[in-house]
């Protein structure tokens, strides 16, 4: 079992040699950038993989890899990867806007969608957006199982405090880590 983690956005996501943030909030001062968020989960999650022997391809590192969005699934194929995990953070207008969900393209992915999006609500205890079916993402372009967790909306203070808490992120790490290969030995 070999897992692809895709933190979202990044450099040369979109544009060769240029920085995409995602979405970003300014608070009192500061920028809080979804890329930023997106990588520490990321590195977490790595982390609780490999503490369980599972291996890990990381399709960025930091903040200065070149990783082009339409390129991350065929290097998570080439690295011989069987599924992958995209994580990113929402954004809308209204601030007030909140939750989590789970992203889907195949139909195959959906059990394991809803198995991350009801262990994650009851984790975090955030609003259930449900999981949606996307067939327009390049990363769940991935041949292979396939899912982007938006674990909640940057610009809302509920969500984003939550996520930037140490012991919810290994909460969720540790969660997203557990279905995972639950769901992937059990096929
Ligand atoms: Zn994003």
């Amino acid at each position: 079992m070999k897992i692809c983690i895709d933190p979202g956005h990044g450099m040369s996501n979109r544009q060769t040699g240029i920085y995409d943030p995602g979405a970003t909030h300014v608070e009192n001062g500061f920028e809080f950038q979804e890329a930023a968020i997106a990588l520490r989960y990321g590195l977490a999650l790595k982390d609780v993989f490999r503490a369980q022997q599972v291996e890990v391809f990381m399709t960025r590192d930091d903040a200065t890899d070149h990783t082009p969005v339409g390129s991350r699934a065929s290097m998570a194929k080439a690295a011989g990867c069987d599924a992958f995990i995209s994580l990113h953070l929402n954004d809308f207008d209204d601030d007030s806007a909140n939750g989590l969900e789970v992203l889907f393209r195949d139909s195959d992915d959906k059990v394991l969608a809803q198995k991350l999006q009801d262990s994650l609500i009851k984790v975090t205890k955030m609003r259930d957006r449900k999981i949606k079916q996307r067939t327009d993402l390049a990363v769940l372009k991935f041949e292979g199982v396939a899912v982007l967790i938006e674990l909640g909306f940057i610009a809302n203070d509920n969500d984003r405090t939550k996520l930037l808490n140490a012991q919810m992120r290994d909460a969720i790490t540790r969660t997203i880590a557990a279905v995972v290969t639950d769901h992937l030995s059990a096929v």
